[in-house]
């Protein structure tokens, strides 16, 4: 199976950025004859939120959008995980990391690394230096990136090269990271397009390179611009009216947030009335704005 996905965190209500990216995920699987498939990312259950994910799907079905069933929830798919990093161990891929954060921040960056990236503090650590560690706190998983950057190809962005690190694989809680739970979920769903808010353009190049390692085929990506308020900030619950319920309270409709989704992509005139099917046959990857969407809530 070809397919695209929109993968959600149901930590709640989608807001107009979320749906945006929803919309344009569905343009573009759907105009290259894919199915999309809805994923729900809820590894991090400390931001999950008790009926968001109801919720998320009737915002969905609202603006038109439908998708190829079932619902794929990541907190099943935990044994999946657990077998892939199982098999990066065994092949030497990975090793345990016993860093905090702070220690990370704190340490001098490795000759020619990437500002941010992980120092490579537990990298070579022996066996007995790791079992005497083991014993202050759990560790985390890192891969033994061989490469220190990556290059993938993004319908808006064209060849962008960004950075590789001993990324985490699985914290020390267990818990599978997003970076490894998004790659063995689109590899295993036949996911071959990935549509996401440009904000996780820099993860890319990690995960393809993740995919590559895993013998896994490598998306098509498309990062999209996000929504941000007038200051051209993200937007956020500080922005005021911008889920759907929230705009249907002060009188704008689903089908009026499609209409101005629609004319932000340049898929409509100010004030037409469209239906998602009517989007789809208009709709133009090339001609996308590239720029940010510039709301200002009710
Ligand atoms: N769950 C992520 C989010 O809501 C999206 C991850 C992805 O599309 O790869 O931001």
């Amino acid at each position: 199976m070809n397919a695209g996905r929109f993968a959600p965190s149901p930590s709640g209500d989608l807001h107009l950025g979320n749906l945006r990216t929803a919309l344009l995920a569905w343009l573009f699987a759907r105009s290259s004859g894919r199915d999309l498939l809805i994923r729900i990312e809820d590894l991090d259950l400390a931001r999950v939120r008790p009926g968001a994910v109801e919720q998320q799907l009737t915002d969905l079905a609202a603006l038109g959008l439908d998708w190829t069933g079932p619902v794929l929830t990541q907190s099943d798919r935990r044994d999946l995980y657990a077998r892939v990093i199982d098999e990066l161990t065994a092949a030497g891929e990975t090793f345990e990391c016993f860093c905090t954060r702070k220690e990370i921040a704190q340490a001098p960056s490795a000759p020619h690394a990437p500002p941010g990236a992980y120092p490579g503090t537990c990298r070579d650590l022996t066996p007995a230096e790791r079992a005497h560690r083991r014993r202050d706190r759990p560790p985390a998983l890192r891969l033994r990136a061989r490469a220190g950057s990556f290059t993938v190809h993004d319908a808006l962005h064209g060849e962008y090269t960004g950075d590789v690190d001993d990324f985490v694989l699985r914290r020390g809680d267990g818990t599978p990271a997003y970076n490894l739970a998004v790659v063995v979920d689109d590899a295993a769903t036949g996911v071959d397009q990935v549509v996401r808010g440009d904000d996780l353009l820099s993860s890319a190049p990690r995960q393809a390179y993740l995919a590559q390692l895993l013998g896994y085929p490598i998306p098509e990506y498309a990062h999209v611009p996000m929504v941000v308020n007038a200051d051209g900030v993200r937007l956020s619950k500080r922005d005021g009216a911008i889920t759907l319920t929230q705009l249907a309270d002060k009188g704008v409709d689903a089908a009026a947030v499609l209409s101005s989704m629609a004319v932000s992509l340049r898929l409509a005139d100010p004030g037409a009335s469209v239906t998602a099917a009517d989007l789809l046959e208009r709709f133009d990857p090339a001609a996308l704005p590239r720029e940010p969407w510039i709301f200002t809530a009710p």
